[in-house]
């Protein structure tokens, strides 16, 4: 190598680690967890992170035990060595242990939603000992980063070469890295992982800009996406918006090039990873739930940066496909453990195009099985964070629907009420102790660690981050979107300064008293608050006097006024129990009901009905009379709905295998008493059911 090559060399090197300390350095902080202040095409902004704090009712109670239990709970099992080894996997990469890699190929990410999750609670505690244990594993993962910048324990702890097979996940771990550190500097000021993100993020630029064929499944799992626009937004590095384009772009690039599927129908790429057709074309979602879910929630970022509205009519198609016929009362978005799932009819086609074979995904329309229903809790999570930044793009209720139903349904599912347990899958019925297991199933609520499925942290980051989701700014006003007990003390989108006390017994009541405590003063501008589309009837007051604003089902009422300190807006929404039926042409909920209140999707569990009643014959009537009740005690306090049902058991004995005549049953009544559904499987391991045969 010539002298002047070596010289081209260092100079490159301290190009690049400049680069990287400028970004890091000039990057700002007064975001939340999105910072789309500045974004072009986003009508609604975040409010800072600092700004809404729990103060009673089910989210303070959630946010302590997240911060109590949780955090805690999850950093032991990733420094076990018997059952985490996530933080030794980060270690031996790093050269400062000696040993063998154990575990999942994302176990890196587990460290990385942890570190955020942290992050969420420092900027609430402000505890010194939380601060220095995130700058302890920073530095581990610092030194476990290549010179290069390339960082994965997964291959380098194993001596594996790099991007040999999608399912090593190093971009997926990669993009949760970026993500975390973009929010490890918000709330911190430091820049310490900041600046291991962006020479990740550089490395990764590098490698993958070219396109290379070889390369194309590899943002598989594409956190990569959400992440590379989040460091753009904050360094104001240009290149790393390129990226989140390219990788976006990239999908379906392949499109009709030669790779056939299991079928022999000639496609490009995979269903599974949503590479069988380019974003901008595929008329329906298809695959990995967490694979699609995170695309399009990083097509939205993008869309809020760029504004290309192509992305955004794909995105607008696909959530009205996912919503209207592939996603289950409960939010949840993937009812296929494994499949080859049929594709919709093509016009032109003889017959259904048959997909490739996928797993842990979205399966035909109406396709929604309930006791092999698959629904991961980072598929929902996922689910959440699009309709999230759909929210922002659009400023429409219908995307915080969805967060809401999704967030208490099935997410909150996924970890058992007093906070030690989890559900890697979500099913909506389930047979006992007897239930066949398929891939990720278990009776009883799993200890992460035997396993360091992925779900646990995500579902910790979503919950320690909740409060940022109830407001967001608009040159209107602000927005309310969630209800809890909180106080928001912070600025409109014009700066001026803002206080407001929210308090309510959300969601087992749907009263909902709001105080200006403080305001700044100004011209008129408007708080809009949410009607969930659940809502019929809603009234909304001022200082106790009804006001002229429209409160349709799923939109917002806006009320414009020069707000003064003292203001007290009363928004009442009432809560009727609901009995919902599905679209007919799901086969698997002909005729039966599921149990709505508010925005809680309800459950019968075996344990609630007496005994000596065989649990499927048990039916609800059409005019079945409702009393509702709160059980402080039970399930972490929930509020049960109780009601008279029917048993449809045989009287005869006139059966023929497993069929008998309708008119041999005879009806008798039962009490029963359901739970909701996402504090199910908290008490031994009952038989559960969502949806129940309705007699009309
Ligand atoms: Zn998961």
């Amino acid at each position: 190598m010539s002298i002047l090559s070596i010289a081209l060399i260092i100079v490159s090197i301290a190009v690049s680690f400049n680069s990287v300390t400028s970004h890091a350095e000039t990057a700002k902080r007064d975001y939340g967890v999105i910072k789309n202040q500045e974004s072009p095409h986003a009508k609604l902004k975040n409010v800072d992170l600092r700004d809404v704090r729990w103060t009673e009712g089910f989210w303070a109670g959630r946010f302590a035990q997240t911060l109590d239990v949780t955090l805690p709970r999850l950093w032991k099992l990733a420094s076990d060595p018997d059952k985490g080894h996530a933080i030794q996997n980060l270690r031996i990469a790093a050269g400062i242990e000696k040993g063998q890699f154990k575990g999942t190929h994302w176990q890196d990410a587990w460290i990385y939603k942890w570190l955020e999750s942290a992050c969420y609670i420092y900027s609430v505690t402000g505890e010194t000992k939380l601060d220095e244990q995130m700058d302890e594993i920073i530095d581990v993962i610092a030194m476990a980063q290549r010179p290069d910048g390339y960082i994965a324990s997964q291959t380098i702890a194993r001596g594996w070469p790099r991007f040999q097979d999608p399912h090593h996940h190093e971009l997926y771990t990669m993009g949760h890295l970026i993500t975390a550190a973009c929010i490890h500097h918000r709330i911190t000021g430091k820049t310490t992982l900041l600046s291991v993100a962006c020479k990740a993020a550089d490395y990764i630029y590098e490698t993958f800009k070219g396109r290379d064929p070889k390369l194309a499944d590899f943002p598989q799992n594409p956190s990569i996406i959400m992440a590379a626009v989040e460091l753009y937004r904050t360094t104001g590095e240009k290149k790393y918006l390129d990226m989140a384009n390219f990788f976006t772009d990239w999908r379906g690039s392949r499109y009709g090039k030669g790779r056939r599927n299991a079928w022999g129908i000639v496609t490009g790429g995979s269903d599974l990873n949503q590479n069988w057709r380019p974003l901008r074309k595929e008329t329906e979602v298809v695959g990995h739930a967490v694979f699609f879910t995170y695309l399009f929630a990083g097509a939205a970022d993008a869309y809020m940066e760029t504004g290309d509205k192509t992305l955004l009519d794909a995105l607008e198609r696909l959530w009205t496909d996912l919503v209207e016929k592939k996603m289950y009362v409960t939010g949840g978005v993937s009812p296929i453990h494994k499949a080859h799932p049929v594709r919709s009819f093509q016009p032109g086609r003889l017959s259904a195009i048959v997909g490739d074979s996928i797993h842990e995904g979205v399966g035909g329309p109406f396709e929604l099985p309930n006791d092999t229903a698959y629904n991961e809790t980072c598929g929902q999570i996922g689910n959440l964070m699009w309709n999230w930044r759909m929210l922002a793009i659009t400023g429409q209720a219908r995307f915080a629907d969805i967060m809401e139903r999704t967030l208490f349904n099935s997410i909150l599912s996924g970890i058992e009420v007093d906070g030690d347990n989890w559900s890697y899958t979500n099913p909506l019925r389930w047979h006992g102790p007897e239930h066949i297991l398929r891939s990720n199933d278990t009776h009883k609520r799993l200890d992460p660690g035997t396993r360091m499925i992925c779900c646990p942290t995500n579902l910790m980051r979503t919950v320690a981050s909740w409060h940022n989701y109830l407001y967001s700014v608009s040159k209107k006003g602000l927005w309310i979107h969630h209800y809890g007990g909180n106080v928001f003390d912070g600025k409109l989108a014009d700066g001026r300064k803002l206080k407001l006390t929210q308090k309510t017994d959300y969601p087992w009541d749907g009263k909902v008293h709001i105080t200006v405590d403080a305001v700044e003063s100004g011209d008129p501008f408007s708080i809009l608050l949410r009607i969930p589309g659940w809502a019929e009837n809603a009234k909304l007051t001022i200082n106790r006097k009804a006001v002229k604003v429209p409160c349709k089902p799923a939109s917002y009422a806006a009320i414009e006024r020069k707000w003064a300190a003292g203001d007290i807006i009363e928004l009442y929404l009432p809560m009727p129990v609901r009995m919902i039926m599905a679209d007919p042409r799901v086969e698997h909920t002909r005729n039966q009901v599921a149990v709505m209140r508010g925005p809680v999707v309800y459950c019968l569990e075996s344990i609630d009905v007496p005994q000596g009643i065989r649990f499927e014959d048990i039916c609800l009537a059409a005019n079945a009379k409702w009393k509702v009740q709160h059980e402080p005690e039970l399930l972490g306090g929930v509020t049960v709905l109780k009601t008279k049902a029917m048993v449809i058991d045989k009287s005869t004995a006139k059966d023929i295998g497993g069929y008998r005549q309708v008119s041999d049953v005879k009806p008798r009544r039962i009490d029963i008493r359901m739970i909701p559904y996402y504090a199910w499987n908290n008490r031994k391991e009952p038989k559960m059911t969502v949806w129940l045969p309705v007699r009309w």
